[in-house]
């Protein structure tokens, strides 16, 4: 029989493979537990950095049961450093819907685990492909990169998306759906990179529009970019006697909801916290800004710090936290470089 697209790349994932903490041995089946909780991570997280906590949580929590009898601090804790926490609150929120409606068992249809908190078409797509080999056809933005390529495709993103799915849709084999997913994600992340693709070694080489016309890595198509907004504020470095720092909670729903902060003001209106009013003229400005880039705006804080003199605690709800305590608090990457450069 002829060698297909399909059937070449389904060949070179059987020799080349990654081998990683969630993914299933050959021939093995795998545990959705472990798809679903590695594809949530996975979004916007890069491969590399998600092992390790994949790891941590595994070990922490080793069943769907475990996760959901978790306390949420803790397991906005084992978060922490991995950004957008409104993974890891859906996270809970699923384990826990999974536990209490389902009996423990992850649906194992694209449109039924669409409706789990926190599970997006991509998602879905990969965990009914992947946990449970239905022939689901998962697209991301590797993925996209890839197909441009082989059909030489320029159109631009975002219109090229749609095409691509249903390219996709179109190779996605009866048998294996699962390792074709996972071959294509391997493909894309090991040799066809943005950036100067290993096209020598590709199982698609022969079949690639892109490669025989040399404009590989100009694919896929963007659209121009729009700049992102700017935002400042300020964080209010608040110490008692002891040294002891003092952290706010913020609300769950919203920017890093549910995570402890320094108090802050200006950049997040609803979390305005009117420290400064507690002692007007004494908070000294510290030098220096911290930058953070968030998904939608690009922010520049500075700092001011006062030492608390009173042994009743300040008039604004939060508690007092020793800088060698910071690692077990929640606390989200703009936070942590605060401290760094306050601590500096
Ligand atoms: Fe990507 Fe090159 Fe393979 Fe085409 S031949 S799919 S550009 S690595």
């Amino acid at each position: 029989m002829q060698a297909t697209p399909t059937s070449k790349l389904l060949d070179w994932y059987d020799a080349h493979r990654r081998a990683l903490p969630w993914r299933a041995l050959p021939g093995a089946v795998a545990n959705p537990y472990h798809v679903w909780l590695s594809e949530i991570m996975l979004q916007q997280t890069t491969v590399a950095t998600v092992i390790g906590y994949f790891e941590k949580f595994i070990d922490i929590w080793p069943t769907v049961h475990d996760l959901a009898a978790a306390e949420d601090d803790a397991v906005m804790t084992a978060w922490a450093g991995l950004g957008y926490y409104a993974r890891a609150r859906n996270l809970l929120k699923c384990a826990r819907l999974i536990v209490d409606q389902h009996a423990g068992h992850f649906p194992d249809t694209e449109d039924a685990l669409r409706a789990l908190p926190g599970v997006g078409p991509y998602t879905a797509a990969a965990i009914a492909a992947i946990a449970f080999n239905q022939p689901a056809a998962p697209v991301d933005g590797n993925i996209e990169r890839v197909l441009s390529r082989l059909a030489a495709d320029t159109t631009p993103l975002p219109k090229l998306k749609a095409r691509i799915k249903a390219y996709n849709a179109s190779l996605v084999p009866a048998e294996r759906p699962g390792d074709f997913a996972q071959a294509m994600m391997d493909l894309g992340s090991s040799l066809c990179t943005p950036k100067r693709p290993a096209c020598g070694d590709c199982p698609w080489q022969a079949d690639c529009a892109a490669h025989a016309s040399g404009v590989a890595e100009t694919l896929p198509r963007k659209a121009p970019k729009r700049e992102k907004p700017e935002r400042r504020g300020t964080v209010y470095w608040l110490e008692n006697k002891a040294g002891d720092v003092w952290m706010a909670r913020r609300p769950e729903k919203g920017l890093l909801g549910g995570m402890y902060m320094f108090p802050s003001q200006g950049w997040d209106p609803a979390n305005d916290a009117p420290l400064d009013t507690l002692a007007p003229g004494t908070w000294t400005p510290l030098s220096g800004e911290v930058v953070h880039v968030f998904t939608h705006f690009r922010l520049t804080l500075t700092v001011e710090a006062h030492t608390w003199p009173h042994d009743d605690p300040p008039p604004i709800e939060g508690r007092w936290v020793a800088p060698h305590d910071f690692a077990n608090v929640a606390l989200p990457s703009v936070m942590v470089k605060v401290a760094k450069h306050v601590l500096s």
